[in-house]
């Protein structure tokens, strides 16, 4: 068994097993093909789990599991799966410190991220879901003074749910906690990249979840992804990943005329008004914070605020001012306390982003600042990690208009307010957008002309299990967070009652 800690907290001890199998029907089960695949960590790049590989046989075990499971789980008193729900939040806080070294170790972000905010929003997203099925109510229509409406929420079944490598825990709960509290039963397929961090998971709360109701298929997505997505049994599908695989996804869902929720990429404009260097006071150094968010998590966030734009008259020396607050970023060992930006979270992640570290140079950008590899030293030579990178350029370059999913801004400027809503709406994508102004009415007209889902005025990468969140254009459909995500795990039962003695008159 590998052992691993952040230095100095002993409660942070995390052992990964040398394999995992999936885990279907409460148990661990080998993949019916007998395949596995290494997991390497991308801090050092060596391998420190083997995980089994999953194939459609694999899926078609694991949803037969969450069918037999769905009546007893979907007839359960919203009171009790509440209860389920609050019992794993629990859990999560209780082994905080080894989940956030799990997730730090497979993923190769900073641990003090996962502390601090992957982990604690994990457990409240499930903390949340609890109070929102018991809040949730029915609905009554009166037709006549005999004839009686009653709207119930139903489960749909058995849902797959597909997530990618960026935030392996804090997606396992998105998805999970607002599924099983409307109901349904479970197979999840985490990303081939972070695996064994939702197995540390499920060995947690293993004991507390009856057999069946969530149903873990390891393996790729071809091999294990498609076969759950296109499942004749399978209910909803419930798909975080890249724009490319959406579609495919919303394709396999259409065999089955089944719905889809789709989470996908983004090309985030972070827009900076003039008036924030009205002084140089904590607002200031606020935004300047705002400008350097791209960083966060290795830039391996689909709402990356990828695309600065900045007002002219104050152009240079934000962007000055900006370039040295992404200098002073800590890189160093994820496990490090200290440590602000870690590994990408797999080679070919590195390279891709590499890749476009070399487009943009292709396309006449200019590099401000970073566009290389960074060799950390020692045992983290091996590792993933690459400098902050600060691109300036127009927004028709490709480094402006694809997602990198890595730590590089592309930086332009505008000149008016109608310039900056041009060039923010000017992508396929429409998932997250800032605004920062000390003007709140500027702001707020401009939250409402940016096509996208979230908007935020005057902070960043702020995530709340209460507040909608999902996609404009090509970045998907449908919201996952607050209660109305219930809606999307849910179908309506009507029955229409007649309390009259009368016949109806038709015949
Ligand atoms: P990806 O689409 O390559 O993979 C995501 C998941 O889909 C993985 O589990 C993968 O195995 C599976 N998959 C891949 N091909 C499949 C197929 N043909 N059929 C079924 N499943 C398949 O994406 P990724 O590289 O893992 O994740 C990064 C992407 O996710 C980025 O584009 C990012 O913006 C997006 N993302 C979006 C959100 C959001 O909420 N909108 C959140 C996190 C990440």
């Amino acid at each position: 068994m590998a052992t691993y800690a952040a230095p100095g907290r002993p409660g942070s001890v995390v052992s990964f097993w040398p394999r995992y199998d999936h885990f279907i029907g409460g148990e661990y089960v080998p993949p019916a093909r007998g395949g596995y695949f290494e997991n390497p960590t991308p801090i050092t790049g060596e391998t420190f789990t083997e995980i089994a590989r999953g194939t459609a046989e694999d899926v078609d075990y694991a949803v037969h599991a969450a069918e037999g499971a769905a009546a007893a789980w979907g007839h359960r008193p919203p009171a009790e799966r509440a209860l389920l729900l609050n019992r794993i939040a629990d859990r999560i806080e209780q082994n905080l410190e080894a989940l956030a070294v799990a997730e730090t170790w497979e993923n190769g972000k900073p641990v003090r991220e996962s502390l601090a905010a992957d982990i604690p929003l994990a457990a409240d997203h499930f903390r949340y879901f609890a109070g929102a099925i018991r809040a949730q109510e029915g609905m009554i229509s009166q037709l006549d003074a005999d004839t009686v409406a009653y709207h119930f929420h139903e489960p749909l079944g058995v849902v797959g749910q597909i997530i990618p490598w960026n935030f392996p825990i804090l997606m396992a709960a998105w998805k999970l906690a607002p599924a099983l509290a409307a109901g349904n039963t479970v197979v999840l397929k985490p990303a081939e990249q972070t695996p064994a961090s939702i197995h540390v998971l499920i060995g947690l709360v293993a004991d507390l979840l009856p057999p069946g109701v969530v149903n873990v298929v390891n393996g790729f997505g071809v091999e294990a992804g498609a076969p759950l997505a296109r499942h004749d049994r399978v209910r909803k599908v419930a798909f975080t990943g890249e724009t490319t695989t959406g579609r495919l996804i919303m394709q396999y869902a259409s065999e089955n005329i089944v719905p889809v929720t789709l989470e996908l990429g983004g090309k985030s404009p972070n827009v900076f008004f003039a008036d924030v260097a009205a002084a140089r006071d904590a607002f200031y150094d606020k935004a300047q914070e705002g400008f350097a968010m791209f960083a966060l998590n290795q830039g391996e966030v689909c709402t990356c605020p990828s695309r600065a734009l900045i007002q002219s008259s104050i152009y240079n020396d934000f962007l000055d001012d900006g370039i040295a607050r992404v200098e002073g970023i800590v890189q160093g060992h994820p496990l490090d306390t200290r440590t602000m930006i870690g590994a990408q979270a797999s080679n070919d992640q590195l390279e891709k982003i590499l890749s476009y570290i070399d487009i943009g140079r292709k396309e006449g950008a200019k590099i401000l600042t970073g566009g290389e590899r960074a060799d950390l030293g020692g045992e983290l030579s091996g590792g993933y990690y690459i400098r902050p990178t600060v691109f300036e350029g127009h927004n028709k370059m490709r480094i402006f208009q694809e997602e990198i999913f890595g730590p590089v801004v592309s930086v332009t400027r505008f000149d008016d307010y109608a310039d900056a809503i041009k060039i923010a709406n000017d992508t396929l994508y429409g998932l997250g957008a800032a605004v920062w102004s000390r003007d709140l009415n500027t702001a707020h007209r401009a939250g409402q002309e940016i096509q996208a889902g979230r908007v935020w005025t005057n902070c960043y990468h702020v995530y709340p299990a209460h507040a909608a969140f999902g996609g404009y254009k090509q970045s998907g459909m449908g919201r996952e967070n607050h209660k109305m995500m219930l809606d999307h795990y849910q179908q309506t039962k009507n029955l229409l009652v007649s309390y009259s003695e009368h016949a109806q008159g038709l015949f």
